[in-house]
């Protein structure tokens, strides 16, 4: 559905809809300026300043990604220059057809993979170019990945699998069993803290997925194709439980092919042929919407 407005030309007419500008440095620009002095204004300092900020508020910006695959030498091109900038509490769907690249996208987004060619900034961050260590540390810190399969260890328990990334935070066990229990109370299963994955319906098991990428409280949380293994009710309840998290503040990028779950977001960026095709905001109003029983 291509509802509501282009992203680019929201952002062209007020660009402080999508990046909120804040000025408390202004005067410490006009102050370090020694033409003009403290009270005079310097249009070339104001610029300079709304550029620092607008990379600060972004989360992710993305500049000419490209990325290719080698099959032997043949070169096979998927990403062709992506230019995208999602900013903090953003809620986003990555659509396209099947084989467009947006799994290919996501491992960036992710830090599971690097561009070919091409400019990513995290959070302030160059992660393009960061070594396989450097980028588990983002990982670790800044992600929360949620798959299409759920990726859960079948022999550890629901909570055992939420404290996963606590371990490698350095946390203590009774620590790491309190906060796991606690997160699982807020996505609502917190009586199925002792099962183990093939006790779980596979609405549960990706509850528990959530769980485990919010655990270190990352400053982004991307899920591909998240409701793909879903029936329909249960992929509303998922997507309720995003809208919640995205309504506490958290900025959220999942990949759908389904127009109904891309509706339950605020923007939908469509991709093909390896560039974005599309940038729009959408209504706001879910398509498909049942009221969900848990709490957070
Ligand atoms: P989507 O998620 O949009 O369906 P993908 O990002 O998974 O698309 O794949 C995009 C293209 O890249 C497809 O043609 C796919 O076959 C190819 N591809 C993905 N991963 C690899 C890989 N590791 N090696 C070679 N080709 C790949
Ligand atoms: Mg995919």
């Amino acid at each position: 559905m291509q509802c509501g407005v282009k992203v680019s030309e929201i952002r062209n007419q007020k660009p402080q809809k999508l990046l909120p500008l804040r000025h408390p440095a202004r005067s410490r620009h006009d102050e370090a300026c020694p033409q003009t002095g403290p009270k005079a204004h310097n249009p070339k300092y104001d610029r300079i300043f709304e550029i620092s900020t607008t990379v600060m508020e972004a989360v992710i910006s993305l500049t000419d990604i490209r990325k290719s695959y080698f099959l032997g030498k043949q070169e096979l091109p998927v990403l062709k220059g992506i230019d995208l900038k999602i900013a903090r509490n953003e809620y986003v769907a990555l659509m396209g057809p099947s084989g467009s690249g947006k799994s290919t996208l996501m491992n960036i987004l992710g830090c599971l993979d690097t561009p070919t060619k091409g400019q990513y900034i995290l959070n302030g961050k160059d992660v393009s170019r960061m070594e396989d260590d450097e980028l588990a540390d983002v990982r670790n810190t800044e992600i929360g990945f949620v798959f299409q399969q759920f990726n859960l260890l079948p022999r550890l328990t629901a909570w055992e699998n939420v404290a996963l990334p606590l371990i490698y935070a350095g946390a203590g066990k009774a620590e790491r069993e309190e906060r796991a229990k606690a997160m699982l109370e807020k996505v609502g299963l917190a009586d199925r803290s002792h099962h183990k994955p093939n006790e779980l319906s596979g609405g549960q098991s990706q509850r528990v997925a959530i769980a485990r990428a919010l655990i270190n409280n990352p400053s982004l949380l991307l899920a591909d194709e998240p409701t793909g293994n879903l029936d329909t009710k249960t992929s509303v309840e998922i997507m309720d439980l995003f809208s919640k998290i995205h309504d506490q503040g958290n900025t959220v990028v999942l990949v759908t092919h389904e127009e109904d779950i891309a509706n339950f977001t605020r923007r939908i960026v469509r991709i093909r042929d390896g560039v974005v095709e599309s940038d729009l905001l959408t209504s706001q109003q879910p398509a498909i919407k049942e009221k969900s029983s848990h709490g957070i």
